[in-house]
């Protein structure tokens, strides 16, 4: 099931070492019991695929570092031979319980970027949204990082939270800053259907909130020298996240694991959230075959979330179809707008369009 032009690797931890309110991942309670046959599933998974060098891997969750220091190495070595090369190897890990062993273990298996879940700089708001760790906390995470000898860290920020004030982004964001990161994720909170917030009726903030939010931290972000590449992502120029411009470039990928989507030979597919079928080997749960009609629609989602759009001639090849004459009308209003643009043959949304993405884009499909 090997496929050539397919050159990035998921792969998804599900554990966690405690349940966060607002969490809509896949993800359960780490349990040693469920963590070894996990672990083996996992790695007859990986084998399946009968997988070439890859150059991206990213391991992500749930939490990659809630396993134990053995079960931890035991996946680092099974996957750290599978990278190419000057190929890029994340890691994701909660401030909790990224430890220098972890740290050292991730070194010595390659591991040459980390994403690091942080979400708030204020610990009492981290306490409210279930974060069992403190902003000194992360800071330190951070500095046995670098002298581990990380070079490139990405940080999770999150902001929309329930009483959240604009002082209180700014401050979030300008902590952040303190960190030196070569790259920055920041989500707004979307409380979703089944999570314990959703539950007790706690919302994110409204729109006008959010858009004053998203501004500031355009604005902050900027001013540091960070490009906003993605609509949620940050880098410092030449970090920008060379996995997840896989998925936005509508990239093939193996995704492997409990939950884990992944995009191989023209087939989409949705591997199982149940642990049962899971460690049965019973992985893929939903296929979804990309004709003609979904590529469109796929490219068009992931493409337009980066700041460069996507090239009008890479349109035109794939879809046969001149995308500027096609809607010709809706681009003319947009641009009017200021929600998108036609620059140096590409097409993109503008800041105020990436705001409204789902609306603007549905008018393509
Ligand atoms: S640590 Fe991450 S994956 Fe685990 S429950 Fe919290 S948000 Fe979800």
């Amino acid at each position: 099931m090997t496929n050539s032009t397919n050159n990035s690797l998921y792969i998804h931890i599900p554990f966690c070492e405690h349940i966060c309110p607002y969490c809509d991942f896949t993800k359960l309670f780490y349990f040693s019991k469920f963590s070894k046959p996990y672990l083996e599933a996992l790695f007859k998974e990986i084998d399946s695929y009968h997988l070439k060098k890859m150059e991206t891997i990213y391991i992500g969750g749930g939490t990659p570092t809630s396993l134990s220091d053995d079960e931890f190495e035991s996946l680092l070595k099974k996957v750290s031979n599978l990278l190419k090369n000057g190929g890029e190897f994340t890691c994701e890990a909660n401030v909790e319980n990224l430890t220098s062993q972890k740290l050292s273990l991730m070194a010595r298996y390659g591991v040459n970027r980390l994403s690091i879940g942080i979400q708030s700089t204020h610990d009492e708001r981290l306490s409210q949204i279930g974060r069992f760790q403190t902003f000194e906390k992360a800071r330190e995470v951070i500095q046995n990082a670098r002298d581990t000898g990380f070079k490139n860290i990405n940080v999770d920020l999150m902001y929309g939270f329930p009483g959240q004030t604009l002082d209180e982004v700014k401050d979030d964001v300008n902590n952040i800053l303190t960190l030196k990161t070569e790259h920055v994720s920041i989500y707004s909170l979307i409380v979703e259907p089944g999570t314990l917030f959703f539950i007790k009726n706690i919302h994110e903030q409204n729109s006008d909130e959010s858009r004053q939010f998203y501004d500031t931290i355009l604005s902050l972000m900027r001013d540091a020298g960070y490009e906003r590449y993605e609509i949620s992502n940050f880098s410092k120029p030449g970090y920008e996240s060379r996995h997840n411009l896989v998925y936005w470039h509508n990239q093939e990928y193996y995704g492997v694991g409990l939950g884990a989507s992944g995009y191989v030979n023209g087939v989409r597919y949705k591997n199982t959230p149940n642990l049962d079928k899971y460690l049965i080997g019973n992985y893929v749960s939903e296929k979804e075959i990309v004709d003609q009609k979904l590529l469109r629609e796929y490219f068009l989602m992931t493409h337009l979330r980066l700041k460069e759009g996507f090239e009008l001639e890479e349109y035109q090849d794939l879809f046969k179809e001149d995308f500027t004459q096609k809607y010709q009308a809706i681009i003319d209003e947009y641009i009017h707008e200021n929600l998108a643009q036609l620059c140096d043959g590409k097409f993109a949304f503008t800041d105020d369009g990436l705001m409204v993405m789902d609306r603007l884009l549905i008018r393509f499909f």
